[in-house]
């Protein structure tokens, strides 16, 4: 469904009364009409269309560990409605078909641009790529800083929330090191 923007900006402009603003003063009266963009822009995962995700794979024997490390992920806490901020380590055993690089930071896109919790957006990345690829095992590990966390409430900055999320081949504690020690390696 697309977004109803100017039902963002109605609910903004009353957000800003809200709190004893003027909507109408020369420095907000964009405002609404900018916060309605930026969240277009900020939850597009919920327009775009899953189907194209991964639609394009390629037929590979190697049954190697691929490994996608450091990607960047922007998520709102539907909880709160702030953004949580971090990156995601995504890797996959194949069975017999594999996706460019970029597919998989696209992926994590279209589950992350939307109201989310951490930990089901962990799940939803994992199981996507599970349907999708039907590979021997998927593993997902996503750190962010939460601004919930650190703006408000118990006020913790640079505390980091961890989740993991694995399938198949990474419950075998060997492959789940393996893919430890690969995302550890280098550190930042
Ligand atoms: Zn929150």
């Amino acid at each position: 469904m697309p977004m109803d923007l100017e039902k963002i900006e109605a609910g903004f402009r009353m957000i800003l009364e809200g709190i004893g603003e003027d909507p109408n003063r020369e420095g907000l009266v964009k405002t609404p009409a900018r916060v309605a963009r930026m969240y277009k822009e900020m939850l597009a995962g919920m327009e775009n269309d899953p189907a194209e995700l991964l639609s394009t794979t390629f037929d590979e024997e190697a049954r190697e560990m691929i490994i996608v490390r450091d990607i960047p992920i922007v998520s709102f806490c539907e909880h709160h409605f702030l953004p949580f901020i971090g990156k995601a380590h995504v890797a996959y055993v194949a069975r017999d078909r594999v996706v460019g690089l970029s597919k998989i930071g696209r992926v994590v896109d279209h589950f992350a641009r939307r109201p989310q919790i951490q930990e089901r957006l962990t799940r939803q990345i994992a199981d996507f790529i599970d349907e999708k690829l039907n590979p021997l095992g998927v593993a997902v590990v996503i750190e962010c800083e939460h601004s919930c966390m650190t703006m408000r409430g118990v006020c913790k900055p640079g505390s980091t929330m961890v989740t993991s999320h694995l399938k198949g081949l990474f419950h075998k504690q060997s492959t789940r090191e393996e893919f430890m020690s690969f995302i550890n390696r280098g550190g930042k």
